[in-house]
């Protein structure tokens, strides 16, 4: 099964693989037993951040679970609190020091927080832990165009990727097509719409689910998958990241596809990273 997720080549020289697991939300209680499910299942990709308070328990279920460290791509996630005071060097060492890793397959700027003005300053640190082979990969997530404009301007390497806000009903088509112009990686956050909306129930994908006999939750991963997207979708049940998981048995036609681009309403279910500061 680990086998079938393709992996996209990044401007970084490595490699992610296109789907992986997030675990925002999830209780550090829970988060071993979770992580470990979702490995079992066959994920390889984990996506975490020091802001979800639950890296040492991922860092638990990946020495756990035996695999080799090679096989794994794990990223994790600059808080806006270590950003804005500027202790960034220690906030990347205690995130590997809890997830006990020697290196981060991809570090995030986790919001640009622009009325600090702060993140270009921050990403001369993330090229730092690049050059160092520390972060085999850094990105930026919740950046607006502007904000990558501003950071590619000034300084000497260009994100690997961007993880924002993306479903259906939120496509961020403008950011797709700049991300695609500077070889920046669109990755997908709340892919499912974080269940705030019911996306399932809308009749393009309860359309595409049943022709496949798929549920609405495969038809939306696959969607994100055909749209060249990386998607990181979440569950605490290992039913559902089963479930999540088997989607690269069928392919959506290029109507389907077109049905679904057709719900885009340009809404978000979370913050405008604006006004996050
Ligand atoms: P999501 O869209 O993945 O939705 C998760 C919810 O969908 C689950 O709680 C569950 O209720 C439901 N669900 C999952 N699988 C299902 C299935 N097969 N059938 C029915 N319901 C199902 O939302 P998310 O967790 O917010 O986003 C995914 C990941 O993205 C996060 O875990 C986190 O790693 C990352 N993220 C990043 C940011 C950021 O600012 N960078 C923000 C939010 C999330």
């Amino acid at each position: 099964m680990t086998n079938s997720v393709p992996q996209l080549a990044l401007n970084s020289g490595t490699s992610i693989p296109q789907l992986g697991f997030g675990v925002f939300k999830v209780d550090p209680a829970d988060t071993q037993r979770v992580v470990e499910d979702a490995l079992e299942v066959g994920y390889r990709h984990i996506d975490t951040a020091t802001g979800y308070n639950n890296e040492a328990e991922v860092g638990a279920a990946i020495a756990a679970s035996g695999i080799p460290r090679e096989e794994l791509f794990i990223t994790t996630k600059l808080t806006n609190a270590d950003h804005k005071s500027g202790e960034v060097s220690a906030a990347f060492d205690l995130s590997l020091t809890k997830l006990g890793l020697d290196y981060l397959d991809l570090y995030l700027i986790h919001w640009p927080m622009p009325a600090n003005e702060k993140y270009v300053q921050t990403w001369r640190q993330f090229e730092r832990f690049y050059g160092e082979h520390s972060a085999r990969a850094i990105g930026v997530s919740n950046f607006l165009v502007p904000y990558l404009e501003t950071l590619i301007e000034a300084t000497d390497i260009v994100p690997a990727v961007n993880q924002v806000e993306l479903h259906p009903i939120f496509q961020q088509l403008e950011l797709h097509d700049y991300a695609a112009a500077h070889g920046i990686a669109v990755e997908a956050w709340g892919p499912l719409g974080q269940g705030k909306y019911d996306l399932f129930g809308m009749s393009p994908i309860e359309a595409a689910a049943a022709a496949h006999a798929k549920s609405p939750a495969q038809v939306v991963i696959r969607w994100h998958l055909q749209t060249g997207n990386i998607v990181i979708p979440k569950s605490n049940s290992r039913e559902r990241m089963a479930e999540n998981f088997d989607v690269f048995d069928f392919e959506l036609s290029a109507d389907e596809m077109a049905a679904i681009d057709g719900l885009e309403e340009n809404r978000r279910v979370g913050g405008n990273p604006a006004e996050v500061n």
